[in-house]
């Protein structure tokens, strides 16, 4: 299996790095009946974590001067915050902020042991907050099965309308023209059905029929829109807001980034790692990336669910 440097593949998938954005885009395409669909994961950071160092001062400052605390705050290797964070949080339990401590040159160091000692507790105080799109119903379905550490928010097929509706092509079909073509058919097929659907509920709501009444106006629209996604197929795009810690987001790369997960996911968990290996290189440097024979990638750690 061929190794890949995680830089080439975020700058081949057209990643975005700078102080406002740490992205991964995709592109909408529209069929020839102008139905929205999108062919590869888009993955945002919203939200990183920040550190205010100086806070500590007050509270090193408070033990005996022989200790020689207040120096923690001089290190003049400055690290990634969330790795700064958690090694506080580390260094907390031992109190080891004198002369003795690991200085933060040697975060790596600090971290490998972390990691091949299983303490990924600490790893828990570094939220990252993800936007996800272009990614299927069927994703999102495997992806909300992860629970410990994880919030979400993800787009509500009752309450949108077929305004916004989407879709999502597997990769097996994007370059194969029978499968692209037979595609491209059933969600044109599936965004007409859709909307004879919603406007034959909403004569039907109009005309007073019970169990499509409500008194407010959103209870109106849920009414008919949760009947009428009964026809919405898996590849429907289903945007989501993600938001995990460290060691929650290590444990969705190594159980979605494997080469037993789905490739749709996988390709979805592969830009999540590409996108917190770059802001956070000493967290998730025990990855690597590999290349399968069918040219998907799959992430190996040799410290899994830390
Ligand atoms: C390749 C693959 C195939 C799959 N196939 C299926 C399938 O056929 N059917 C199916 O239903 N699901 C399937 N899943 C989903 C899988 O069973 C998990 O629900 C999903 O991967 C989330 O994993 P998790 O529970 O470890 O993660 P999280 O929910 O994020 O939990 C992380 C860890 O916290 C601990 N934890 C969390 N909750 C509890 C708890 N309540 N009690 C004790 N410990 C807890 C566990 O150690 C857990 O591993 C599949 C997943 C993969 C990757």
């Amino acid at each position: 299996m061929a190794i890949i440097d995680t830089e080439w593949l975020f700058q081949d998938l057209g990643g975005e790095n700078n102080t406002d954005v740490v992205a991964l885009h995709a592109t909408a395409h529209h069929t020839p009946g102008n139905i929205p669909y999108l062919q590869k994961p888009g993955v945002v950071v919203l939200a990183r974590p920040q550190v205010h160092m100086a806070g500590l001062a007050g509270f090193l400052d408070g033990f005996d001067a022989s200790l020689r605390f207040s120096h923690y705050l001089d290190d003049p290797t400055a690290l990634p915050t969330s790795a700064q964070l958690c090694k506080i949080a580390g260094q907390v339990c031992y109190m080891s902020f004198g002369p003795g401590r690991t200085p933060n040159i040697q975060a790596k160091r600090y971290f490998d042991n972390i990691k091949s000692s299983g303490h990924g507790s600490v790893l828990e105080h570094a939220h990252f907050s993800f936007l996800f799109y272009g990614i299927s119903r069927s994703v999102t379905h495997e992806l909300v099965r992860h629970r410990a550490g994880f919030g979400f928010s993800q787009l509500s097929q009752r309450y949108v309308s077929g305004k916004v509706l989407r879709f999502v092509e597997r990769p097996e079909y994007c370059d194969d023209q029978q499968l692209h073509g037979q595609f491209v058919q059933r969600i044109e097929r599936a965004a007409t059905e859709y909307n004879a659907l919603t406007n034959r509920l909403l004569e039907m709501q109009q005309a007073g029929i019970d169990i499509l009444s409500a008194e407010a106006r959103t209870d109106l629209r849920k009414k008919v829109q949760q009947s009428a996604r009964s026809v919405l197929p898996n590849e429907t795009e289903a945007p989501i807001v993600v938001t995990a810690n460290v060691r929650a987001w290590r444990h969705f790369i190594e159980m979605r980034a494997s080469s037993h997960a789905e490739i749709e996911i996988r390709e979805l968990a592969v830009r999540v790692f590409l996108c917190l290996q770059k802001m956070e290189p000493i967290l998730f440097d025990d990855y690597t990336l590999e290349r399968l024979p069918d040219s998907t990638y799959i992430v190996n750690t040799p410290f899994p669910k830390v």
